[in-house]
């Protein structure tokens, strides 16, 4: 099997001067600099979809910072490591919801990874509100079979 998107190899290759012609690891399409890069670098999200997909990208790229960073203060862990056995391939946005009347926000997603040369899918609802600076968080997610 081959891979064209190159995904999993962020660490080996995300060197400065590349990574601005690099098609975003969110599979959006856009470039990462246009696209996920933004948060990354602390623009606000506009909405659940789009921080759900920083939160992948950061996923791929090892970025533990941001993902810290971009989780409620209610439920996020004092400190995260991601394995760099887990090579994140694959995202698709499944359904993403309007805010509701609490001020939360549902994206549905499927995400597939790699490790130790077997893939694995994950189903997840993950709910999005706003902390008490009034940036929208990750806060929680619910599995799906
Ligand atoms: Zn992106």
């Amino acid at each position: 099997m081959t891979t064209t998107n190159g995904s999993g190899q962020w660490h080996k290759k995300g060197k400065k001067g590349e990574r601005n012609t690099l098609i975003c690891p969110c599979q959006s399409g856009c470039e990462y600099h246009d696209c996920c890069e933004l948060l990354h670098l602390g623009k606000a999200p506009l909405n659940g979809e789009q921080l759900m997909r920083s939160r992948y990208s950061a996923f791929v790229m090892g970025l533990e910072r941001y993902l810290l960073s971009s989780w409620h203060e209610e439920t996020r862990p004092e400190t995260l490591t991601l394995s760099p056995e887990q090579q994140w391939f694959y995202l698709k946005v499944i359904k993403s919801c309007a805010e509701n009347d609490q001020g939360e926000q549902y994206v549905t997603f499927e995400a597939r990874y790699r490790e130790n040369h077997q893939v694995y899918k994950m189903c997840e609802k993950s709910r999005f509100i706003k902390d008490s600076s009034g940036l929208l968080k990750y806060i929680d997610g619910e599995f799906i079979a």
